[in-house]
């Protein structure tokens, strides 16, 4: 999918539906006089070479549709028509019946191929805009921007922005995610009005990237932040506060690309949100990577000191509405601060450190597990990084601890992202038997995240998938995801693959997945994750109360 806003059929399909090309228009008009050449001196069309004449007919309908079709047919009919002799040598003509039935013939032809190109133009289109435009706001998204990359590398806007919306999460918790998208829209249509010339695009869902000249930049700059002092977006008549951070880079530089120029205006967005302001100016000590340091020297200590700990995130079993498993989940203890996983595990993945981390992971879960019950008749699942994978003697070493246990065969399976899988599949795909083999059941994780897996599963030796957070929170807003998340469900069913959706947070979304034959539900609509002994409360109670 990464290549396809660049690929030839792209190019073909969207540049040629903007369709006026005097080039194409010129090769195509020389192509009809050759082919009338042709035919006249090769006797007329007594013989079979006026068939050439269908190469133009199926070039210009391919490009114009039904309509350029029918015209080219009619062109190409009266060329081989009235003015053309049926044989040349003795200048019989032909009878009338003849070249119009053969100008049917090509207008026939003409607008069916237009028709059938038409139709692979707009499906093309479609898949197009839903490819390069964020799916709940229509704003131009990030592959958008990498789509123009290589065109605006030289241009004269030099000036990045990035737009933070700070207080997202208590936007959505006020309004949800289908009007929050709308806010989103109408941020968009004001930085469109104010901005001359600027093209914005929506990296994430509280994230806008700008990219204007310094002429507008330097005209409408003050002007942009009094619009979001003064203006209130109202939404279902609700007037909202919109706490925004911007980070500016200004310039670029040979050895400073575009991207480059994009993060540098991140990270003022992070330096501005961190110190309450509205805006900041990049500045090079800006320095993030000495923060990172930091936190990762403390890591090692952090397993020593206990400040590691787990918590377990239940998961359901749709068809019997029973706990049947928890994901471990990782948390960080720090100064008395939690830090998420997101925010140390990437950190970790740079280094060895995660392989400690999952070692560490995998006894701590082996030391919960009877805490949770004394019947082996749950399973945790444990997240495994893509760097332990090049770890063997990690596998060994999880495989040996989860042996010596006896827990294998639905106790403890782990869990590994589409990205993971995916970035090297023949290594995965032997690691993958390896632990299949040890009886340990193994699931992916994200799906739907990452690159399309869809067509590697039947060869990956795997009892589950879990169909990523975001995608499952999207099934209403759009239809194409719930089209997506239900053939996802019936392809895995297929190949005996159970489906657990990740995200679920309504009772609407549960039964909508039940309906759609989803195996497993995990998210916050059951609970949150909770530490070992409230998650074993949780289940007792919950599987009680569902039995009764
Ligand atoms: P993941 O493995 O996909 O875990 C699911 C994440 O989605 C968890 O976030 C969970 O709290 C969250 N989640 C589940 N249901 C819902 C819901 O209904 N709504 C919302 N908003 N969120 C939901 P968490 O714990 O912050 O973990 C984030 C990611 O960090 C995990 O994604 C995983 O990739 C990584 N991670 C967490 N623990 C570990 C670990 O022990 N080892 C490794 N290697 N990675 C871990
Ligand atoms: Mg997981
Ligand atoms: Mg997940």
């Amino acid at each position: 999918m990464k290549i396809l806003t660049k690929s030839f059929w792209t190019k073909f399909f969207i540049q040629t539906s903007q369709r006026f090309s005097p080039v194409f228009l010129s090769v195509v008009l020389l192509m009809l006089v050759l082919v009338y050449f042709f035919v006249y001196f090769t006797g007329g069309t007594q013989n079979a070479y006026l068939h050439a004449m269908y190469i133009p007919i199926v070039f210009i309908s391919a490009v114009y549709g039904i309509k350029g079709g029918l015209v080219i047919g009619v062109i190409a009919g009266l060329l081989l028509g009235p003015i053309m002799p049926h044989d040349t040598t003795t200048i019989v003509m032909q009878d009338t019946i003849n070249w119009v039935y053969r100008m049917l013939y090509f207008m026939g032809v003409g607008a069916l191929v237009g028709f059938i190109l038409d139709r692979v133009r707009y499906q093309f289109e479609t898949i197009h805009e839903l490819y390069t435009h964020a799916t709940e706001t229509g704003i131009p998204n990030y592959q958008m921007y990498l789509s123009k990359f290589d065109e605006h590398e030289s241009d004269s806007a030099d000036v990045s922005l990035t737009m933070l919306i700070n207080n997202y999460e208590d936007i959505v918790v006020l309004i949800g995610r289908e009007q929050y998208a709308e806010l989103l829209k109408k941020i968009y249509a004001a930085l469109i009005e104010v901005l001359d010339g600027a093209e914005i695009y929506q990296v994430d869902t509280r994230k806008l990237w700008i990219e204007l000249s310094q002429k507008s930049f330097k005209n409408n700059y003050v002007k942009m932040l009094q619009r979001f002092e003064d203006e209130t977006f109202v939404i279902n008549d609700v007037p909202l506060y919109v706490d925004i951070a911007i980070g500016v880079y200004i310039g670029r530089t040979e050895d400073f690309s575009r991207l480059d120029a994009f993060r540098a205006s991140e990270i003022a967005a992070l330096h501005a949100k961190k110190n309450m302001l509205k805006y900041s100016i990049y500045q090079s000590d800006f320095s993030y990577p000495h923060h990172h340091l930091e936190r990762l020297g403390s890591l090692p200590m952090a397993i020593k000191n206990k400040e590691l700990y787990l918590l377990y995130h239940p998961i359901v079993d749709l068809k019997t509405d029973q706990v049947v498993a928890f994901e471990a989940l990782i948390r960080w203890k720090k100064d008395g601060e939690v830090i998420n996983p997101l925010e140390f595990i990437p950190l970790a993945e740079e280094t060895k450190l995660i392989d400690s981390i999952t070692e560490w992971i995998v006894k701590e879960v082996i030391a919960d597990y009877p805490k949770l019950t004394s019947k082996n008749d749950v399973m945790i699942n444990i997240n495994v990084s893509q760097r332990n994978l090049y770890n063997p003697s990690l596998i060994e070493r999880i495989i040996e601890l989860i042996k010596e246990e006896n827990y294998k065969d639905k106790t403890i399976g782990i869990e590994m992202t589409e990205s993971t899988v995916m970035l090297n599949l023949n290594l995965t795909r032997t690691l993958l038997t390896t632990l299949k083999e040890a009886g340990i059941p193994m699931a992916i994780d994200d799906f739907g995240t990452g690159y399309s897996t869809l067509s590697c599963l039947s060869e990956l030796p795997i009892d589950r998938l879990k169909i990523d957070c975001d995608f499952v929170m999207r099934m209403f807003q759009d239809k194409g995801t719930e089209s997506l998340v239900k053939m996802i469900i019936n392809y895995a069913h297929e190949l005996d693959i159970e489906v657990v959706a990740e995200g679920i947070e309504t009772e609407r979304l549960e039964k909508a997945l039940k309906n759609l034959g989803c195996d497993f539900g995990q998210g916050f609509y059951y609970a949150k994750p909770l530490p070992i002994d409230e998650a074993k409360a949780f289940m007792i109670a919950y599987n009680n109360k569902k039995k009764s």
